[in-house]
């Protein structure tokens, strides 16, 4: 019988559980999962506030759709007929005070259509033109990884990437985008330039014309999802144990010994680190290449959901919400009005607000007390949505050192680390945000991948 440990019990490390049980069965294998985590609760960052009627996602609130190892899982699950799609409404960027559309059309911020970009007030006539020369730019020169920021410079000129592509990458990495990955945070972009030369005539051909709903939640919230997950782990005889952290990793001959905060030790012949790389590296003392100089720090973030009566409440512009351009002045990073974006999420007559604070160099904000941080999503959000009344109540919820920053070069370094993990570590694995993708379905991607590589 192989006895894997499992290290976290956010969405990586249940559904490592998962699937390592599943393919088992499969290929008639005993297996014993064991899962440890340190908080009272499984999930993670996923987490729904479910109160009067409202379902509020304190963290992650959808799939993205285009990648389909999360929607396969629900469907594992059983959980199909629960879903929901988002509603198709506008968005807009918040520039000079003012809510602009982004522009029809746009994948990631870069356009795809001419007319909507020369209508779109967000850049400059300069900036238009010079988004119009990728149309002209020859290739870049082959490159292994470069930043997000830069690539885009490049291709496209600053003020695309001030005003338009930014904003809508600082939702999902809250980072400085000329120190992302492309290779890691967009790699489809680096295949559209080397197949079509310009993104706007590679993106133009490969997007549907059709505005169709991108993400999908459950009707119930993400904790639906992971109660599901849990019920079926427990089901499978996974031992689930909470409230216990794992303080070490002891290597024996041919095994594992884990040193837990309750004194125990549990025994393991194959390991899953589903945890983020700072305490990945604390856990595997002999593998000092873990740790990176060149890595900015994780940053954090916290969402403010603030709930009203729809009366009470009108949006300067119909749509689901906005993100702030690079160079705005606000301390919010984004808001989300989620009863226009979510049928679910708000009983009839009211109204939801979400707005996020936190970005590098600026996520001290987080520690702010929830009453400040209320009111300066409100403050931010004056001029833009007016408000008549105070919120009915509002859920702050703060994520420390929550969104992984990737380096320029992170696929490369991961490579080299791994190797030599399976030579000092073997059957050590590394699996979540931390590594190779943050979005949900990127982490179950890697869980699933994990299981097939343990279950040969
Ligand atoms: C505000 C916010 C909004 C987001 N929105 C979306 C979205 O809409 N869609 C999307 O796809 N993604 C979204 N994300 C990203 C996504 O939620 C995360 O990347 C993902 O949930 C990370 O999962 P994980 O299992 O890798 O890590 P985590 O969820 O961080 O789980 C790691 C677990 O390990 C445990 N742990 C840590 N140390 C130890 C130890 N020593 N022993 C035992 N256990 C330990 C922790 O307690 C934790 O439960 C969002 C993230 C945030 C913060």
């Amino acid at each position: 019988m192989m006895n894997v440990a499992i290290v976290g019990g956010g969405i990586t490390g249940l559904s490592s559980a998962f699937h390592v049980y599943r393919l088992a069965q499969e290929k008639g294998q005993k297996v014993k999962i064991t899962l440890l985590e340190a908080t009272n609760r499984v999930g993670g960052k996923v987490q729904t506030e479910k109160r009067e009627g409202f379902v509020i996602e304190r963290g992650p609130d959808s799939f993205l759709k285009r990648k389909p190892e999360g929607l396969e899982l629900v469907d594992l699950l059983g959980l199909s007929d629960q879903l929901i799609e988002n509603q198709t409404g506008r968005s807009y960027i918040l520039k000079d005070d003012a809510l602009h559309p982004i522009p029809e059309g746009s994948v990631m911020g870069v356009p795809t259509r001419i007319r909507t970009l020369l209508q779109s007030d967000l850049l400059s006539m300069d900036g238009k033109v010079r988004v119009l020369n990728d149309f002209f730019i020859p290739k870049l020169p082959d490159f292994e990884d470069m930043s997000v920021g830069e690539f885009f410079k490049q291709r496209l000129g600053v003020e695309v990437v001030d005003h338009i592509i930014s904003p809508l990458l600082s939702g999902i990495y809250a980072g400085d985008i000329y120190k992302l990955s492309l290779k890691i945070a967009l790699p489809q972009f680096i295949e559209i330039e080397k197949k079509y030369g310009s993104l706007i005539k590679g993106l133009s051909q490969t997007t549907p014309k059709k505005k169709t709903s991108q993400f999908a939640t459950l009707t119930g919230g993400l904790s639906d999802f992971i109660e599901a997950l849990k019920k079926s782990l427990e089901h499978s005889g996974v031992d689930i144990q909470t409230g216990v952290s794992v303080a070490a990793i002891e290597k024996e001959a041919n095994s594992y010994e884990l040193l837990l905060s309750t004194g125990q030790r549990l025994a393991a012949d194959q390991v899953i680190l589903a945890v983020p790389h700072r305490v990945t590296e604390k856990l595997l003392t002999q593998a000092s290449y873990l740790h990176r100089e060149d890595a900015a720090p994780d940053t954090s973030v916290a969402t403010i959901a603030m709930v009203f009566n729809q009366d009470d409440v009108r949006m300067d512009k119909e749509g689901t919400g906005f993100v702030v351009s690079r160079l705005e002045d606000k301390a919010i990073t984004a808001s989300t009005w989620t009863h226009m974006k979510w049928g679910h999420a708000a009983p009839k007559g009211k109204a939801i607000i979400r707005c996020y604070v936190g970005k590098a160099g600026d996520d001290d904000i987080i520690n702010q007390s929830d009453e400040t941080l209320t009111k300066i999503a409100l403050d931010n959000l004056s001029g833009i949505v007016s408000i008549k009344a105070d919120p009915d109540f509002a859920i702050v919820s703060r994520w420390p050192l929550a969104m992984p920053q990737y380096p320029v070069g992170h696929s490369k370094w991961l490579e080299d680390v791994r190797a030599k993990l399976a030579v000092d570590y073997p059957h050590v694995y590394l699996a979540g945000a931390s590594y190779d993708g943050v979005g949900l379905p990127d982490c179950i991607k890697q869980a699933k991948q994990l299981a097939e590589q343990i279950i040969q």
